[in-house]
């Protein structure tokens, strides 16, 4: 995903702001990462550059 999705994103649950940690990202995207919604207590994965956001619970 592109760096400047960031903005538009937000958590599936709370609507709130997701936090970015890039593991692993090239000049045109991150490619691998995680999106943490800091509210939910929820990580969603960012894998070949496509972000995760289904709703999840804690812990799972
Ligand atoms: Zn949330």
């Amino acid at each position: 995903m592109k760096r400047s999705l960031l903005p538009i994103l937000c958590c599936p649950v709370c609507k709130g702001d997701l936090v970015l940690a890039v593991t692993e990202e090239d000049e045109i995207e991150i490619i691998t990462g995680i999106l943490s919604c800091p509210a939910c207590e929820v990580d969603y994965p960012i894998e070949d550059g496509i972000p995760d956001l289904l709703p999840r619970n804690p812990g799972q």
